[in-house]
């Protein structure tokens, strides 16, 4: 392979992949391999896969036998990340187009691959950070211990590995530094972080929050994704409430509301401890903005246990919830057990619960209207008679999973102003800009 100059990389998968390809691409600069946009300019292809259901691995499929077919003479393609960690040898198999083929965790050997010299490169230990706007991630964690009968993601990525302290702290500075507004926590569960580390469960992350809160200033946001249900834990509720750059936001994935069905998924969890830290949560921080997502037809799932799936969201009235049909993963503990619930039944659940829950959600934006609240400006445009207008995000949409806040009026990307919404949507909320406070 002659010493490639050029690189092109895909990224597929959650915020926590976009921060392995954020580490890559520090390796690659360092290196100074060059950036460029069509992947028909680059010497090497890279695509980070990711293996998490079935939709998404073929997904990451589909973008590899893209990149194959198009591929010329002389270019390098390497397909790396929590796909072929799972599936490697058959996913080379299917596509002999591939070149190299890497797991996860392996970015330095494909930095080495590519030429560069990784030990050279001083200033870029493991990166934790993606940067994507005047937002950032901040993974802090990676790999998971519990043992959720659906997941594969403790097989494709190990037990429970956290970033220590002062790392984090020094990626929060250096993000801030380049003109990050908000920093989004990201792990496979964010509330295990410090276990690994020797602090008791559920005490390291209040504290990590609070040293971060220190860090970054008043000025910008802290968003935590991805608790863990049974890790909710008051000294938790009680740091979010205390730290004013917290936004009053939290995305707690519950996977189901079904008490029987919980238990087969073996989630620690039950439903009346969710409602409790939910009360919890609600009386500490008024207002506060909830994400979840469930899994519609986990194998044995019963109509009555889909419909106590669906009171429970209809009672909790969750902001933004997503909910995915069950996807049958080789190594997980469901994947051999009876009763596998047929396709069309998880998908006619899924959407029966999309219909109920497009309803709550329009209900919760709606009380948003006539209310200020700071968006962070992530573009700017005109409308259809050439008004100005912004778009953005505000404490109650987290980048890539919620909606959108449109607003008349003008400000600049990365500016935190003040919008009077107006009007709301399930999804996106509407308004205009307040002249700056
Ligand atoms: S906590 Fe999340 S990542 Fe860990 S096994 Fe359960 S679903 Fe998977």
């Amino acid at each position: 392979m002659a010493i490639p100059k050029t690189y092109h990389l895909v990224t597929l998968g959650c915020p926590k992949n976009d921060v392995d390809s954020e580490h890559l691409e520090r390796l690659l600069t360092g290196g100074e391999l060059l950036p460029v946009l069509q992947p028909g300019d680059a010497d090497a292809i890279i695509v980070n896969t990711c293996g998490f259901i079935e939709q998404s691995q073929e997904q990451s499929m589909e973008a590899v036998r893209e990149l194959a077919a198009a591929k010329r003479d002389g270019q390098t393609l390497i397909v790396a990340g929590c796909m072929t960690q799972l599936y490697g040898r058959q996913v080379k198999e299917e596509t002999p187009a591939i070149d190299h083929i890497f797991g996860v965790g392996q970015w330095q050997d494909v930095a080495r691959l590519l030429s560069v010299d990784v030990d050279a490169i001083f200033d870029i230990p493991e990166s934790n950070v993606h940067v994507a706007g005047p937002s950032a991630y901040l993974k802090i964690s990676d790999g998971c211990d519990a043992p959720c009968q659906f997941c594969v993601i403790p097989k494709i990525k190990g037990g429970l590995r956290s970033a220590p302290a002062g790392m984090l702290v020094k990626e929060a500075q250096r993000l801030v530094a380049a003109g990050a507004k908000e920093l989004v926590l990201v792990g496979q569960d964010t509330t295990a972080w410090g276990e690994d580390l020797g602090m008791a469960v559920g005490t390291g992350l209040p504290g990590l929050l609070q040293m971060l809160s220190e860090t970054v200033g008043p000025d910008v946001w802290l968003r935590l994704m991805y608790a863990y249900p049974s890790r909710v834990s008051p000294a938790l509720i009680e740091t979010m409430a205390a730290l004013p750059n917290v936004v009053r936001y939290l995305d707690v994935p519950l996977q189901h509301g079904s008490e029987a069905v919980l238990r087969r998924m073996k989630r620690p969890h039950n439903v009346d401890r969710v409602h409790a830290f939910i009360r919890d949560l609600r009386a500490a921080m008024p207002g506060i903005v909830l994400r979840t997502s469930f899994i519609a037809g986990f194998p044995g799932e019963t109509e009555e246990e889909f419909k106590e799936l669906l009171d429970f969201a209809r009672e909790i009235r969750f902001d933004h919830a997503g909910c995915f049909t069950y996807s049958r993963q080789q190594w997980t503990g469901a994947f051999g057990m009876d009763a596998q619930v047929p396709d069309e039944v998880k998908a006619e659940r899924r959407d029966r619960f999309m219909r109920q829950q497009q309803k709550i959600a329009a209900k919760q934006a709606r009380r948003f209207i006539g209310r200020t609240l700071d968006l962070l400006v992530e573009g700017t445009g005109e409308d259809e008679d050439g008004a100005p207008v912004v778009a953005g995000r505000t404490r109650r949409e987290a980048p890539e999973v919620d909606g959108m806040v449109f607003a008349r009026g003008t400000a600049r990307v990365g500016d935190k102003v003040p919008v009077r919404i107006e009007e709301a949507s399930e999804y996106d909320l509407f308004g205009r800009v307040l002249s700056h406070r």
